[in-house]
C-alpha cells in the first residue's frame, strides 16, 4: 500500500516536472484478487505460500495476455476467474466453501463499466463457472440477477457447462467445516454424495485451515479505456442455505462504471460489504467532489487524478487510496472485515484491506506482474 502512495507522489513530482509524462498512463491494467483473510505470516509454509503466489501470477498472465492482445476488459475479467474458479486453492468454483447442511451454492457477478450493464447469479449448485453465468445473465436477458433453478435452467439453456456438485468438492474446505459446525455445536451433515473417499489429513495440501475468506475477483481497464469488474465466490463457510453475500449484489462487493472512472471487486464479511455498499461507495467518493481533510498531499493528488482522459472533469475527486481506505475503515467500523480491489480510468490499480493478508496481484501494459499476500507487502 505504501508503494502506492509513494508512486502516486512520484507521479505528482513528474506531472509538475512534465505535462507531457503526467499524461501517460498504461495502455491496460489489471488487478486481481484471491480473497481477505486471516494470512498471517508463518501460517503458510514455504510451499503453500510458492503455490498461491503461482496461481495468482499464472492467473496475471492468462489476463495480460488477453489484453496486450486488444481483448476487452469484460473477457479478461471473465477469463482470469473461470482459471481461478478451476483452481481448488480458492474459494470459487472448485474449492468453494460448503453451507452448514453440506451443500456448495455459487454466487458472482460481472459489470461492464462502459454500458453499466450487470449481471449476476446466487446459488449456483452445478454451473461450473458462475462467472460464465453471470455474464450470459448480463448479456442475454434483459435481467441483471438470477438466482436458484432459475439462474441454472438459464446457465444451461445458454449452453454452458454443468458439472456434478462433487467436482467442486474439495477435503479442506469439507473438514473445515465439519470442524467448524463442531466447534459452534451444530449438527454436521453427511459427507455430500459422490463425493471422493476421504483422504488422510496429511494428504490436505494446503492443510486444513477455517479461514471463511478466498473469494476471487478481477479488475481490468482495456485498451479501449473500458473498465470491468467481476467477483466469484462459494460465501461464507456454514451459511445457511439460501444465504446470498456481497458478491452478485451490485455496488456492494462488484461494481464498474466509466463514468465515475473506477472498478471494484470485494471480498470479505459479505453482510457489512452489503450494509456499506462499498464497491459504489468507493467509486463514488472517487468521483464526485467531496471534502476530504486538508492535507497538502491528498488535495494535490485529488487534482491530479481528477481527469482520467476520456472523461469531463467534474472537479477534485478523493484519491483511489483515501476512497478505498476510508470505505473499508468504516466496514471495520460497523465490525466487518476484508479488502477490496480498485482499478481507475487511469489505470492506477489500488489494494485496501483490514485483514492480516489478501491474496493479490496486479499487472500493467509494459510492467512486471506483481503478486503479494500479507498485508504489509509491498504492493
Ligand atoms: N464476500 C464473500 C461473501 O460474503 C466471502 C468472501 O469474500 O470470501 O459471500
Amino acid at each position: 500500500m505504501k508503494t502506492g502512495v509513494i508512486a502516486g507522489v512520484a507521479a505528482l513530482m513528474l506531472a509538475m516536472a512534465s505535462p507531457v509524462l503526467a499524461q501517460e498512463q498504461p495502455a491496460w491494467s489489471l488487478a486481481i484478487h484471491g480473497g481477505a483473510g486471516v494470512i498471517e505470516r508463518g501460517s503458510l509454509s514455504p510451499e503453500q505460500d510458492a503455490a498461491y503466489r503461482a496461481a495468482l501470477d499464472g492467473a496475471l498472465q492468462i489476463g495480460a495476455e488477453v489484453l496486450d492482445n486488444g481483448g476487452s476488459a469484460l473477457d479478461a475479467v471473465e477469463a482470469v476467474i473461470q482459471v481461478l474458479e478451476d483452481d481448488p486453492l480458492f474459494n470459487a468454483g472448485r474449492g468453494a466453501v460448503f453451507t452448514a447442511d453440506g451443500r456448495i451454492e455459487h454466487d458472482a457477478a460481472i459489470m461492464d463499466g462502459t454500458t453499466r450493464n450487470a449481471g449476476a447469479v446466487a446459488g449456483l449448485t452445478r454451473t461450473r463457472h458462475p462467472i460464465s453465468a453471470a455474464r450470459a445473465v448480463m448479456e442475454n436477458s434483459p435481467h441483471v440477477f438470477l438466482i436458484g433453478q432459475g439462474a441454472e435452467t438459464f446457465a444451461r439453456d445458454q449452453g454452458l457447462e454443468e458439472v456434478d456438485p462433487a467436482f467442486f468438492f474439495t477435503e479442506r474446505r469439507w473438514r473445515g467445516l465439519v470442524r467448524q459446525l463442531e466447534r459452534e455445536g451444530l449438527p454436521v451433515p453427511a459427507r455430500p454424495a459422490g463425493a471422493p473417499a476421504e483422504v488422510a489429513m496429511a494428504a490436505i495440501a494446503p492443510p486444513l485451515d477455517e479461514r471463511k475468506f478466498g473469494t476471487v475477483g478481477v479488475v481490468a481497464l482495456d485498451r479501449e479505456g473500458r473498465l470491468a469488474a467481476g467477483t466469484s465466490t462459494g460465501g461464507m463457510s456454514g451459511k445457511r442455505w439460501g444465504r446470498v453475500g456481497d458478491v452478485p449484489v451490485i455496488g456492494a462487493g462488484t461494481y464498474a462504471s466509466n463514468v465515475e472512472g473506477c472498478a471494484v471487486s470485494a471480498t470479505g464479511s459479505g453482510e457489512y460489504f452489503i450494509r456499506a455498499t462499498v464497491a459504489r461507495d468507493i467509486c463514488a467518493r472517487y468521483a464526485w467532489e467531496v471534502s476530504y481533510p486538508e492535507s497538502e498531499e491528498n488535495r494535490a493528488m485529488a487534482v491530479e487524478d481528477a481527469c482520467p482522459s476520456d472523461m469531463a472533469c467534474p472537479g477534485p475527486r478523493q484519491p483511489v487510496h483515501v476512497a478505498a481506505s476510508e470505505e473499508i475503515g468504516e466496514v471495520g467500523d460497523m465490525g466487518g472485515e476484508g479488502g477490496v480491489i480498485v482499478m481507475t480510468a487511469r489505470g492506477q490499480a489500488w489494494f485496501e484491506m483490514n485483514t492480516s493478508g489478501m491474496y493479490r496481484g496486479r499487472v500493467a501494459e509494459g510492467g512486471n506482474r506483481l503478486v503479494a499476500i500479507y498485508a504489509d507487502e509491498d504492493d
